[in-house]
């Protein structure tokens, strides 16, 4: 039997609701498609944590940037609609833009603090069109949990401050980053990657985890930052938008001397014409 699809807002409320009505509970899962591991893992987490699980797949035009990749992103629902299948996903919703945008939508959300750095700074309007999508998503949904992976660090912890902020109802679950054997974090856009740049990408991996290493063994949070943009751009990176030890939940910046207190690390780079994230944590 393939998968359930619904594209409208009002069907997919039907079917919640008569999930509801046997009294199960539901789980959520956003994406923009082009699924690989890292989001089918997602599913399983949801699996674990509620009775039905809805994946949503829907290429948010309002969180690309004018010069990044929307037109470009890869998108094959059918492809998806098998992988979700075979990951026990039991509806999926894809909206069309007007269904999710229609005519006349006139309103942001903008999350302040935690939203602006980093990511923040380097794609401008970016947490607006992610903040704005994911709390449509969730009020049409209304799930009980909803699953987010570690690999958007930030992204995540934005969701969790809207969440809190607004009073939405659900309980924001983050899963661990799924990895290539060589590292790599999983990722719709290593699509794009040539086959040379696949063979450097792992490198900003291993820099983030020598970054945390050489922290925790007493140095201070300027020389490992320092070292570890020399290691990138060694390695090939260009246009090494930061590579910064953060607070992991309010993302404030730590430093510049030793610290032994909670971190996270994250990196965002180019290689070529793909711009890879990444972070780690202990
Ligand atoms: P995206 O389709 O890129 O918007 O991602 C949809 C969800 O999958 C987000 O919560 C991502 O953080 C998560 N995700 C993407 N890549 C990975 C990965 N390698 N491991 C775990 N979760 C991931």
């Amino acid at each position: 039997m393939a998968l359930p699809l619904v594209r409208t807002v009002a069907d997919l409320r039907a079917r919640v609701r008569a999930w509801r009505a046997e009294g199960l509970g539901v789980g959520f899962v956003p994406t923009m498609g082009a699924l690989h591991e890292g989001h089918l893992s997602l599913v399983r987490l949801a699996r674990t944590k509620a009775d039905r699980v809805v994946t949503s797949l829907f290429v948010n035009p309002t969180q690309f940037g004018p010069s990044e990749d929307f037109d470009a992103y890869p998108r094959d629902e059918a492809r998806d609609a098998g992988l979700l299948e075979g990951a026990g996903c039991h509806l999926l919703y894809a909206p069309a833009v007007a269904e999710m945008y229609p005519e006349g939508a006139s309103t942001i959300v903008t999350v302040c603090g935690v939203a602006e750095p980093l990511e923040g700074a380097a794609r401008p309007g970016h947490f607006a069109g992610v903040a704005t999508v994911v709390t449509k998503l969730l009020n049409q949904c209304g799930p009980d949990v909803a699953v987010f992976g570690q690999k958007d660090f930030q992204q995540l912890a934005v969701i969790r401050r809207l969440v809190a902020d607004l009073d939405i109802p659900v309980e924001i679950v983050g899963a661990p980053t799924m990895r290539a054997d060589d590292g790599l974090a999983l990722s719709s856009r290593n699509a794009y990657l040539t086959a040379e740049e696949r063979q450097q990408a792992p490198a900003l991996h291993q820099v983030l985890q020598t970054l945390l290493r050489n922290l925790r063994d007493g140095e201070s949070v300027a020389a490992v930052e320092r070292v570890a943009l020399d290691a990138l751009a060694r390695a090939g990176f260009q246009r090494i938008d930061y590579v910064e030890v953060r607070h992991p939940a309010t993302l404030e910046r730590l430093g510049p001397g030793p610290t032994d207190g909670p971190v996270r690390v994250l990196a965002a780079a180019r290689l070529g014409k793909t711009r890879l994230i990444d972070n780690v944590g202990d």
